[in-house]
C-alpha cells in the first residue's frame, strides 16, 4: 500500500488524524520517529527484507506463529496485544479485509491522548525488544516490556523538557531543524526549450537524516520563478501527505519565499501559486518559509537534476538517490566538524 502518494494527490482526513496523533503525543523525537517508521513499514522487518531478496527467516519473533510483517506487529501478534492490554489499551478486532491502517487510526481515534503517547512508546518499545531478540539473542516476555513501558512513561511525566540539542551553528552551513520539526528542502531545474521543469524536495529530521525525498515533472512551466513557486507547492504538499506536521521549508529562491512571506496579496505573475502555498501551509501545526544560498540547498538541486531522468514522480523514504545522499552527508557538517 502507497501511503505517500503522489504529492498533488490529497489523503483523506483519518490518515492525517493518525499521524497527528503520533507527532503530537508527548515523547522524545527519537520515540515517535521509531513509531512513525515502524508504522509507515520502513524498517526492515522480516517480509520487507525478504522483498529485497535478504532472506533470513520470516517467523515472527516475538509470538513464533506467524510471518513477521509491520501489519501483524501492529495489529495481530499475540504478544503485542498481551503488553497493550497490560497497559490498559484494548486492541480492536481486525477482519482481515479491513485496511490496517484505516484500523490503526480508529484505534488510535478512539483513545485518549494519554493512552495515544502509552501506544506509541509501546511501538517503540516492541520493535527494541524485536531487534534485541535478533542482534544480541536477548529474550523478554510481554511483562518485562509492560514494566519498561511504565517505568519510561514514569520517567517522561518527571521531566519538564525533552531534551534539547545546542544550537550553535554557522550561518554558513545547513542548519537543521530544531528536535521537534523537520526541514523540507526544495529546489526546480527548469528548461526553457520545452517550458518544463522539475521539482525535488527533501525532509530531513534534527540529525540531517532523510525521511523522505521525491522528484516530480511538470509541464507548460512559464518561468524559473515559477518552477521555483511549484517546487516549493509540492514540497510542502509532499511533507504533509507524509505526516510531517511542524516544518520549516527551505529553498534558494528569495523571489518567491519573499513572497510567501509578505503578508499582502501577491499580483505577480505567479500569485496563484503563491496563493496555493499560502493555503496549503494552514494545514500545518508549525510552518516558516525561510530562503537560504543555493550552495546550502545542494541536496535539493542535486534532487530537482537527478528527477530529469525520469518521466513520472520519483518517491524515496528513509533514503534518496547516491548524489542527494552525498550532498545531505556535506550538510550534516556538525557530525565531523572541521578542525
Ligand atoms: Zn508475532
Amino acid at each position: 500500500m502507497i501511503l505517500v502518494g503522489d504529492p498533488n494527490v490529497h489523503n483523506s482526513d483519518w490518515l492525517g488524524g493518525l499521524f497527528n496523533s503520533i507527532w503530537s503525543a508527548k515523547v522524545p523525537p527519537k520515540v515517535s520517529i521509531a513509531a512513525w517508521r515502524f508504522i509507515m513499514n520502513y524498517v526492515p522487518t522480516f517480509s520487507n527484507l525478504s522483498m529485497r531478496r535478504i532472506s533470513i527467516s520470516h517467523q515472527c519473533l516475538l509470538c513464533s506463529d506467524a510471518t513477521e510483517t509491520n501489519v501483524h506487529l501492529i495489529s495481530d501478534c499475540v504478544f503485542v496485544k498481551s503488553v497493550c492490554a497490560g497497559l490498559g489499551i484494548t486492541l480492536p478486532f481486525r477482519s482481515t479485509e479491513q485496511d490496517w491502517l484505516f484500523w490503526l487510526s480508529l484505534l488510535f481515534k478512539g483513545i485518549i491522548k494519554s493512552q495515544q503517547r502509552t501506544l506509541v512508546v509501546i511501538y517503540w518499545a516492541i520493535w527494541q525488544t524485536r531487534n534485541q531478540k535478533l542482534h544480541e539473542n536477548r529474550t523478554k516476555n510481554p511483562v518485562e516490556v509492560i514494566q519498561f513501558v511504565s517505568s519510561y512513561l514514569h520517567e517522561l511525566d518527571g521531566l519538564d523538557n525533552i531534551s534539547h540539542q545546542p544550537s550553535a551553528q554557522s550561518p554558513s552551513q545547513w542548519q537543521p531543524p530544531a528536535p521537534n520539526s523537520f526541514k523540507v528542502n526544495f529546489d526546480a531545474s527548469y528548461d526553457k526549450a520545452t517550458a518544463t521543469s522539475v521539482s525535488g524536495g527533501l525532509v530531513r529530521d534534527a540529525d540531517g537524516l532523510i525521511m523522505a525525498a521525491f522528484s516530480c515533472p511538470n509541464r507548460f512551466v512559464r518561468d524559473p520563478e515559477a518552477a521555483e513557486a511549484i517546487a516549493c507547492f509540492q514540497a510542502i504538499s509532499f511533507a504533509k501527505d507524509a505526516g510531517f506536521r511542524r516544518i520549516v521549508a527551505e529553498g534558494d529562491s528569495l523571489v518567491v519565499c519573499s513572497k510567501i512571506n509578505r503578508q499582502e496579496q501577491d499580483l505577480s505573475r505567479i500569485s496563484p501559486i503563491i496563493f496555493s502555498i499560502k493555503e496549503k501551509a494552514k494545514g500545518f501545526e508549525s510552518i516558516t518559509f525561510v530562503h537560504v544560498r543555493r550552495e546550502l540547498n545542494r541536496a535539493a538541486h542535486a534532487l530537482a537534476r537527478f528527477g530529469k531522468s525520469f518521466s513520472s514522480t520519483q518517491i524515496w523514504l528513509e533514503e534518496a538517490p547516491p548524489v542527494v545522499e552525498e550532498a545531505a552527508l556535506i550538510d550534516r557538517w556538525w557530525v565531523n566538524p572541521p578542525d
